[in-house]
């Protein structure tokens, strides 16, 4: 337990698109840089748990627009989410941080399957556990996948990470008067129909009081500072 710190155990959501700089495909120094934010705040002693999107190389809703069948385009999303996360455990290993990578959908020789208790375990002993293959399940995204880990591991915290430094009223790469808020109840979160975050992760996060910061992981320092207690990014919460 680390006293001055405001968080212990977080879950960190990255979206597949923070990987690559054109939010496609993964760029290895943006991934070694992201992994260097997140040892920051492991070598403050805080217990991290991922969810890594795969939006940079597949989402599911899209390519069944160009007539895949849904399920099908989904589990290709999921398995997206699984390269992203070995990507990910490799920059960060060799960060020197001791990860595993537990996958929602069994892969034995590639990952530990998912298992609730075991991954607490691992926090519990310093290593980062980034959860990949999303929830499992088709029609879900991986931040609803965040929010069902984030619960279930009790984290005090999901934090996700997008490429603004919060939550705006319009879009602030379209407008440049968009107002940014500080905090957010989840239901005008809800109300808004926000891209940040789908319903269903948001109701989840509502209905077990798991609040929610949005912050730009890009913007260095933003990470620790929020384990700090420091005022970043959007909190939503009740
Ligand atoms: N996906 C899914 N079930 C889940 C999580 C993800 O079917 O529980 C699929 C879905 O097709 C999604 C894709 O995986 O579009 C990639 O995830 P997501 O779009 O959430 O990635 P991000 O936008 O965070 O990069």
């Amino acid at each position: 337990m680390v006293a001055d710190l405001k968080y212990q155990r977080i879950l960190l959501k990255l979206s597949g698109e923070a990987l690559g700089p054109q939010g496609f495909g993964i760029d290895a120094e943006t991934v070694r840089s992201i992994a260097g934010e997140i040892k920051r705040v492991h070598s403050l002693g805080v217990e991290i748990a991922m969810v890594i999107g795969g939006g940079n190389m597949w989402r599911g809703a899209d390519a069944a627009a160009t007539g895949i069948d849904r399920a099908t385009a989904d589990y290709v999303g999921m398995l997206a989410t699984v390269m992203n996360s070995l990507v990910m455990q490799d920059a960060m290993e060799k960060q020197g941080m001791v990860t595993r990578v537990q996958t929602a959908i069994e892969m034995p020789p590639v990952a530990e399957p998912f298992i609730r208790r075991r991954a607490v375990r691992h926090l519990e002993l310093g290593r980062v556990v980034i959860l990949a293959a999303g929830s499992g399940n088709p029609f879900f995204t991986t931040d609803t996948a965040a929010a069902l880990r984030a619960v279930e591991l009790n984290a005090q915290i999901l934090l996700k990470a997008t490429k603004v430094d919060g939550i705006y009223d319009d879009d602030p790469m379209r407008n440049s008067n968009a107002r940014k808020f500080d905090e957010l109840s989840y239901m005008r979160a809800l109300n808004m129909g926000l891209k940040v975050m789908d319903s269903t992760a948001l109701s989840l996060c509502k209905d077990n009081h798991m609040p929610i910061i949005v912050f730009d992981l890009h913007q260095p320092g933003a990470l620790e500072a929020i384990i700090r207690g420091e005022k970043c990014g959007t909190l939503v919460s009740s």
